[in-house]
């Protein structure tokens, strides 16, 4: 899957103006990265990222790669997927919860990633954590269940 030039531009003008409106930048290379995460339209690994980026003339370190990543989930537009040790973007922006707190749906054998967005489903599962005292590290929910495509394999 891949987005069409101009939607994902005007996706990626979009996210740069959110940042702006919040005084950060989307520099050439947060975008960079942003556009190859929004195209993959599934999780990525650092490691291809910066395979990608290269193929786009920008040589870049790991140390980069993950600066520009925490930058971008810092922001909420790209989330950790920790099962797969990978980085997807974020389906939707998380105006509606306080915090960036998403749940992913991740198919363990073909790696497919859904972000379910549901505030109340949301607030709930937060909610019931902070209740019995947890707090989560990463900042996501990961539920692993097979996908259709792979269960019907
Ligand atoms: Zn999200
Ligand atoms: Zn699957």
């Amino acid at each position: 899957m891949s987005l069409a030039k101009g939607d994902l531009e005007s996706i990626l003008d979009r996210q740069a103006a959110q940042c702006a409106a919040k005084g950060f930048q989307l520099t050439s290379l947060r975008r960079l990265l942003m556009g190859i995460l929004l195209n993959a339209g599934k999780p990525v690994k650092a490691y291809d990222l910066i395979e990608e980026a290269g193929r786009s003339g920008r040589r870049l370190t790991p140390a980069t790669v993950y600066r520009v990543l925490g930058f971008l989930m810092d922001q909420g537009l790209v989330h950790r997927v920790n099962a797969l040790n990978a980085f997807v973007a974020c389906a939707e922006s998380h105006g509606r919860l306080s915090r960036h707190q998403p749940l992913l749906l991740v198919c363990p054998s073909c790696r497919k990633t859904t972000e379910i967005n549901d505030p109340d489903l949301s607030v709930m599962v937060f909610g019931k954590l902070s209740d019995l005292g947890h707090s989560l590290k990463g900042g996501s929910i990961e539920v692993h269940g097979q996908c259709q495509v792979c269960a019907e394999k």
